[in-house]
């Protein structure tokens, strides 16, 4: 149960007085629902206001508030014309207040001649006169209300304005509670950060660091202290320990040996699934790395054991992939191996949850479908995600209501996630790295090129495709949009179609799944020699034979991406090229990552200098999307706090006696519900 203390918190906004329903929607779209979204609902940015006596050139370009005495209307001939309206203040300076549209008559209603008034507005320059165009403020002097001297601007949605907006703010910040404080107390100290209360209320008024820290601290504290929360609630469940005889992973027929550090990870795997308490492990690996390899041995130790384990895919096509691999690599041993996505319907699905249930299937593949309401296993051991981009904690926690015990949960990544990232998004969760690549590999060169030289390129791939070999050719979008500029796969496709006939195949993320698989089948299998597609091969494909990427419109995608990407090509023995095809014109920075593209094969690095050179956003995704699992933090908060939040998290549950007592963990439970991470709340239930 929530605290009482938090209830007008979590109020409806629409409950405020004068919200009416036309403000419903710009609010829902803001996604501002409760007082509290209001109240977190930060300025983004604030306007000026300074004061003066006088006018004064020197404050061109500057919000001013003055005194004028209003003087002459220019008469306006045409009604097209602007109003303006000359004032002069005390030291008899003048300006021009010019009115564009029809507010001409009401401006002169505002301002009779020979009156004084209080004004506020941009000074600008108009030839050799000082103007205002339309002032913001324009009052009586006795009228009290004073222009603010700051004024924050509010990220806004069609239908509600700046002063509406802010008027809520403020009416909402008049009845913010006073909270028990939940941040250590030396923490605090150091940082000089305001209470919890003063400072929600100082980021409507201020612009202030302090407090906006502060806030985002809050939040980034207990994200972390729902982590901590959620794997001690795990700790305390039992697992399933298991120690598989080898029977099926030493049987395995390799065509190599494993590099040591798929040796090193595979037997930290081993130790951990060895013991009840569940694992949680985070792999992390570069593209071409071998994860797959490490995922088979995982799930075989559950299979040695007579049990199941589970490998989830984040595309269907990579999961058909993953299928096919495994169901070759186990070929000739006594696994049952199956796959089940979205697209298996009808007769096959039935059959295949009926092997689930009755243990007759050893390892599932297959899409989120695995885990489904309707999935249920004999003896799930062991769930693998291979992730090449974020699942979301709570998709992982599911799983854990999947089995009678906890399985043990292995997590694959290939984004190479610098540390603090890591943090935030996966946690308390142990690490290995993969950080060697099989012997054999001839780092993928790669280049940069402008794209005014398309058609030498296009020379380039004629040669490439007449040698037999394979070629991608990425495209960021999949259909030319009036005002972009970006190269359309589909109209790409057709082009070189013109120069290579039906050697050419597109695919794309719009097309329906078994027409994509088709299209990647025959590339696969060699029929086509040309994959034109836009990133969905991004997440896939092994194509030993493809040694050629090209990349067009390279410097719009995060380097990530185009790691990820680059790492398709370089999978066989041949040279492998990787050709990133830049806009004409570029910025300093896309140059500088463009640059670092061509240096690095490091996953690691491109990732930590990508960070560097854009943000932290860029990783994490931004806050707008929706893919950050912050509302509050910025990326530069998380990156510079999450730190001290995951220390100081795991002081207050170990050795502050944690939520149960004190007054901070009692403040803490505030925190946790305050964001809303049902998660640790709920393992507070469970007791
Ligand atoms: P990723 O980490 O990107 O998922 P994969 O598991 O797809 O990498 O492996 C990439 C390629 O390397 C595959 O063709 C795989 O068979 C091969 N491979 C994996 N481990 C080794 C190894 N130890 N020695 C040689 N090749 C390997
Ligand atoms: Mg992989």
């Amino acid at each position: 149960m929530r605290p009482d203390i938090l209830n007008p918190l979590f109020a409806e906004v629409r409950s405020m007085a004068g919200i009416g329903p036309k403000l419903a929607k710009p609010l829902d779209r803001l996604k501002i629902e409760r007082i509290k979204d209001l109240l977190y609902h930060f300025p983004a940015s604030w306007t000026y206001r300074k004061p003066v006596p006088a006018l004064d050139v020197g404050d061109v370009g500057q919000n001013i508030i003055i005194r004028l005495v209003v003087m002459d209307y220019k008469g306006s001939g045409s009604p097209r014309a602007p109003t303006r309206i000359f004032a002069s203040d005390a030291d008899g300076n003048y300006v021009t207040l010019t009115f564009f549209g029809r507010n001409g008559g009401w401006a002169k209603k505002q301002l009779p001649i020979g009156e004084e008034r209080v004004i506020s507005g941009k000074l600008e320059r108009y030839g050799d006169e000082l103007q205002m165009v339309h002032p913001d403020h324009m009052e009586p002097l006795d009228n009290g209300a004073a222009p603010a001297l700051a004024e924050p601007i509010y990220p806004l949605s069609e239908g509600l304005t700046n002063k509406r907006l802010g008027q809520l703010a403020s009416s909402a910040v008049e009845n913010i509670p006073a909270l028990p404080e939940w941040i250590e107390p030396s923490l605090l100290a150091k940082r000089v950060w305001p209470d919890w209360q003063t400072a929600l209320t100082t980021v409507h008024r201020k612009d202030d660091e302090a407090a906006r820290d502060r806030l985002a601290y809050d939040e980034l504290f207990s994200n972390q202290l729902a982590m901590r929360l959620v794997r001690s609630a795990l700790d305390r469940r039992h697992g399933i320990a298991i120690k598989g005889d080898g029977r099926l992973t030493n049987a395995l027929n390799l065509p190599f040996d494993l590099t040591g550090a798929q040796k090193r990870t595979i037997a930290e795997i081993e130790s951990d699934m060895a013991q009840s308490r569940p694992m949680l492990r985070l792999l992390q690996g570069d593209v071409g790395s071998g994860k797959t390899m490490v995922a088979l041995m995982t799930l075989l130790r559950a299979v040695e054991c007579r049990m199941q384990g589970a490998l989830l895919a984040p595309t269907e096509i990579l999961a058909r992939q993953h299928f096919a691999n495994l169901r070759q690599m186990l070929s000739g041993l006594p696994v049952n191996i199956a796959i089940l996505t979205g697209r298996d319907k009808g007769k096959a699905r039935e059959a295949t949850l009926m092997g689930l249930a009755d243990g007759s299937i050893d390892i599932l593949v297959g899409t989120h479908a695995i885990f489904q309401e309707a999935v249920t296993y004999k003896s799930l051991a062991v769930a693998v995600i291979d992730e090449q981009h974020r699942f979301g904690v709570s998709q992982r926690l599911m799983l854990s209501r999947k089995a009678k015990g906890v399985p043990h949960l292995l997590v694959m990544t290939a984004t190479p996630i610098p540390r603090t990232l890591a943090l935030a998004c996966y946690g308390e969760m142990d690490s290995s790295q993969l950080d060697e690549l099989p012997p054999g590999r001839t780092p993928v060169e790669t280049r940069v090129m402008s794209s005014e030289r398309l058609v030498e390129l296009v020379e380039g791939v004629g040669r490439h495709l007449a040698s037999g070999k394979q070629a991608f050719w990425v495209c960021p979008l999949v259909e030319e949009s009036e005002n972009s500029d970006l190269a359309a796969a589909e109209q790409r496709a057709e082009q070189l179609r013109l120069r290579f006939g039906d050697k050419v195949a597109l695919v794309h993320g719009r097309m329906k799944g078994p027409e994509k698989d088709a299209v990647m089948e025959a590339f696969v299998a060699g029929k086509t020699q040309l994959l034109v597609a836009t990133t969905v091969i991004e997440v896939g494909v092994d194509v030993p034979n493809a040694s050629l990427m090209i990349i067009e419109a390279a410097d719009r995608f995060g380097l990530a991406q185009l790691h990820q990407l680059r790492g398709r090509v370089g999978r066989g023995a041949e040279k492998s090229i990787c050709l990133l095809v830049r806009s004409a014109h570029i910025g300093e920075t896309a140059a500088a990552r463009l640059k670092l593209m061509r240096e690095s094969n490091d996953g690691f690095r491109i990732a930590e200098e990508d960070m560097r050179l854009r943000g932290a956003g860029e990783l994490l995704g931004t806050r707008q999307s929706g893919d950050s699992p912050f509302r509050v933090a910025t990326a530069e908060q998380v990156r510079a706090m999450i730190g001290i939040a995951s220390d100081d998290a795991r002081l207050l549950l170990d050795r502050d006696g944690g939520l149960d007592s004190g007054a901070r963990g009692q403040a803490a439970r505030l925190a946790l519900y305050l964001f809303e991470r049902d998660a640790g709340i709920a393992t507070l239930r469970g007791g």
